[in-house]
């Protein structure tokens, strides 16, 4: 049956389905970057809240700026901006047919987004747009005035084309037309994401008007927030097994594991959904709750990324059931990453990685080595990086997380162990490929890259171990060295 709300009631027994009309709710969020992870997370969250009858003036209105959006803009389009949310669990799967957004504005259609944003009816603009949309530079995490889309934003401010231009402009049209501004939540895997956000709106407003940059950080609530669920890419292999599973033609469904978290600060001056309602955790700082996550769960990922690419291990699942690979991420948790990571409240720290363990170890949800080896650029100063720091500056020994590092850049050489050639999936992939290279003669030329590494890169302690570690997974191989890290002999 393909989807549609003409066809919805047809699909009863075979997934869950919305218990609220469509005609019943109305825009209440306008979200940027309505790929997977949105719809599998904050989009589910706002399904489950609306089936209680609750809130439904919280409906979504979903947003792309990137000329790829335009043909997710059509897919959705065809089936009435539904979507099939799959959740694989070891012992259980379901499909809902999820419908809390109400529509799409696509580039080139800027204006139309500007429109929305001022409307009244917005009172939050949420977002998730990859850890590499806020023009940030990793290393120092400040504000990347010179980059050319935010150069052009600034030079023409009515016309702006990314999501923070675009963000400045409906808040100013906002004041002008003395409407309150909106909240703006991010989304997005990033250490203090509200904050992040904030420096990226300010910075860019600050460039064309001080004064209205002044202005929003009085003015504007950016609340961070912890979100967590496991979504991959949706390929062929998806769209089939809705097809044939659930008897549901979707040109986009979403799969995700079972489980889901998201803990949010509670500022939103113009108020909320009740979210509360369908499980999510209101706290007044999410900070400690974040840094577990990022650091346990996406550092845990960036961890095992690079081994299993370099063992040629397509499915995450697949790098857990290797047992040297799931060693590794138990040592490197257990003895390096938790020590450093600073209490949280009503959790143990142990329990945490038992728990994201067995996640990655989910045999059903077909997460792929590739999707969690991308874009490490951004990835590695934010998920790994922080950890190696506090080490250092705790004078405590880096050996496992150097390797992490030395695995990373032993990958960017480009052929796996196996010989295979390794397809990257990094905005610094020419960078990264030739520092890699260039690290055979001098293994400093590939932490020496400021930009990523930062002052880490530079520490002796930690050129030493990751020295070591480099000349072994080039001598020994992917599989031997992290037996040596293992049994002591690293
Ligand atoms: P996706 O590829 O399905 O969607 C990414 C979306 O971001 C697209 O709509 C794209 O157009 C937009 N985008 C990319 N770069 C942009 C830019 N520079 N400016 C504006 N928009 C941009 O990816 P996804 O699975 O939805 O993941 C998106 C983000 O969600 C991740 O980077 C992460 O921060 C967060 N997240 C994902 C997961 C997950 O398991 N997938 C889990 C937790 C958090």
């Amino acid at each position: 049956t393909k989807l549609s709300l003409a066809t919805l009631a047809s699909l009863k027994g075979r997934a869950g389905l919305p218990a609220y009309r469509r005609e019943d709710l109305t825009p209440g969020i306008l979200h940027f970057g309505t790929g997977n992870f949105h719809r599998a997370h904050m989009a589910v969250y706002l399904h489950e809240l609306f089936n209680t009858g609750r809130d439904l003036d919280w409906g979504v209105i979903g947003a792309g700026v990137m000329p790829s959006d335009r043909r997710m803009h059509e897919v959705l389009k065809g089936q009435d901006f539904l979507t099939t949310v799959v959740e694989q669990d070891a012992d259980r799967s379901g499909a809902t047919v999820t419908g809390p957004m109400l529509d799409m504005i696509t580039a080139p259609d800027f204006a139309r987004i500007i429109e929305t944003l001022a409307s009244p009816q917005i009172r939050i603009v949420s977002m998730t747009i990859t850890e590499g949309g806020y023009f940030i530079d990793p290393a120092t995490g400040a504000f990347d005035a010179a980059h050319p889309a935010i150069a052009a934003d600034a030079k023409d401010p009515e016309h702006p084309q990314t999501v923070f231009g675009l963000i400045i402009a409906g808040l100013k049209a906002r004041r002008a037309a003395g409407i309150p501004p909106f909240t703006v939540m991010c989304c997005d895997n990033i250490p203090g994401n509200g904050e992040v956000t904030e420096a990226t709106v300010c910075g860019l407003a600050r460039l064309s008007d001080p004064a209205f940059a002044d202005w929003i950080h009085e003015n504007v609530a950016f609340p961070n927030s912890m979100v967590d669920r496991i979504t991959p890419a949706t390929g062929e292999r998806e769209i089939r097994m809705t097809a044939e599973a659930y008897g549901i033609e979707d040109g986009w469904p979403v799969f995700c594991e079972g489980f889901k978290q998201w803990v949010l600060e509670d500022r939103f001056p113009l108020g909320r959904p009740a979210l509360e309602l369908a499980g999510v955790t209101f706290v007044p700082d999410v900070a400690p709750y974040e840094l577990m996550k990022l650091r346990i769960l996406n550092g845990g990922h960036a961890a095992i990324a690079y081994p299993a690419a370099l063992m040629d291990i397509h499915f995450v699942h697949e790098a857990m059931e290797n047992p040297l690979i799931r060693s590794f991420l138990a040592k490197l948790e257990h003895e390096e990453i938790i020590p450093v990571v600073p209490p949280v409240p009503d959790t143990r720290l142990e329990d945490y990685a038992a728990l994201i363990e067995s996640r990655f170890s989910n045999p059903k949800i077909g997460d792929t080595i590739p999707r969690l080896a991308q874009d490490g650029s951004n990835r590695q100063p934010k998920f790994i990086l922080p950890s190696t720091a506090d080490r250092l500056a705790q004078g405590l020994d880096v050996q496992g997380l150097a390797l992490v590092s030395a695995l990373w850049c032993r990958y960017f050489e480009g052929t796996s162990d196996g010989g295979k050639p390794i397809v990257f999936n990094d905005p610094a992939a020419d960078r990264l490929h030739a520092a890699a290279l260039a690290s055979r003669t001098n293994p400093d030329a590939f932490t020496g890259l400021a930009d990523i590494f930062g002052p880490v890169g530079l520490d002796p302690r930690f050129r030493q171990r990751f020295g070591e570690a480099l000349a072994s997974l080039r001598a020994h191989g992917t599989a031997d060295t992290l037996r040596r890290y293992l049994n002591g002999t690293l």
